[in-house]
């Protein structure tokens, strides 16, 4: 049977245009999100990791949630391209987002907002790379030569790269989550990494250094940016859904504690008699009672 040579060109198509749209050539674990952009994603709730490919070098977002997803993130760019990572934008300091940074850098050189390395200094745990290579020989593997690598820049309140014809904001953001978080917005292509300031319905833990206020400010900064795509530190990437569906829990929240204040009930009181059973299905419930505490200290004004 002789098929005619306008089928096989157009089956030809669909094949390279199907791989290219939902970048399966990089097996199952990454998204194509836009031309260029990429994201290792939906891993059990591992970090988000992202790719930006240009034609004169790759830029990353965060380095993989452990180890083994950082390999697979190179072994993914190398698929991608010949060209070098040139920079990793961090948008927090925490392990499940930074641990991977000695995989790509050098040469990359690794950006994030004031105060990141001291952050990753700080919290630095030999303890948490051991259990790591304890999980698995592919994961002890994956960890040879790990070693500490901080940001080389740290940027104040916004700074902006241009590489191969693509614009990358970097947008601090204050007190969210860690002690550098960073938003990355891609105004040609409308796609913002919004950092772990928010996730598609789950309940962020917040730390007693964050508050519930600057979350708000921040979702509205970013929200105004009118992103198409917005990609989380966790969880699958979606639309500014995930911006109203926060702003509308932490409203819910804020009335229910400032009810009971205003009663005058001590926190353990309002610990235990404030429910939110209309977000009982999103993840993280049991930082119900840490999110209570952080409106808590929000409601009497206090950071
Ligand atoms: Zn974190």
């Amino acid at each position: 049977m002789r098929v005619p040579l306008r089928n096989v060109l157009w089956i030809a198509g669909l094949l390279v245009l199907g791989s290219s749209v939902w970048g399966q050539d990089l097996g199952p674990h990454f998204r194509k999100i836009k031309d260029g952009i990429y994201v290792q994603t939906a891993m059990d709730g591992n970090s988000n990791c992202g790719i930006i490919v240009t034609g004169e070098g790759v830029v990353l977002v965060d380095s993989g949630h452990n180890p083994t997803d950082s390999r697979e993130v190179l072994a993914a760019v190398q698929k991608l391209t010949n060209q070098p990572i040139r920079f990793l934008v961090n948008t927090e300091t925490h392990g499940d987002h930074t641990t991977g940074h000695w995989v790509f850098s050098p040469p990359a050189m690794i950006i994030n907002g004031e105060g990141a390395g001291k952050g990753m200094r700080d919290a630095f745990s030999a303890t948490r790379m051991d259990d790591l290579r304890k999980q698995s020989p592919e994961m002890a593997k994956a960890s040879e030569g790990y070693k500490l690598i901080t940001p080389q820049i740290e940027y104040n309140e916004k700074t902006t790269l241009q590489v191969g014809g693509k614009t990358i904001e970097i947008l601090r953001l204050h007190n969210v989550h860690s002690e550098a978080d960073s938003a990355i917005w891609l105004p040609q292509d409308r796609v913002l990494f919004a950092a772990s300031a928010t996730g598609p319905r789950r309940l962020n833990n917040i730390r007693p250094t964050v508050n519930i206020s600057d979350i708000l400010a921040g979702v509205r900064m970013m929200k105004a940016l009118n992103p198409e795509v917005v990609i989380p530190g966790h969880g699958a990437p979606g639309t500014t859904q995930m911006f109203d569906e926060i702003e509308a829990y932490y409203a819910l929240l804020f009335e229910r504690v400032g009810a009971k204040v205003r009663e005058g009930k001590s926190l353990d009181q309002i610990k235990q008699e404030v429910k939110m059973p209309e977000y009982a299905s999103w993840a993280g419930q049991d930082r119900v009672p840490n999110n209570i505490e952080a409106a808590y200290r929000a409601v009497r004004g206090r950071p």
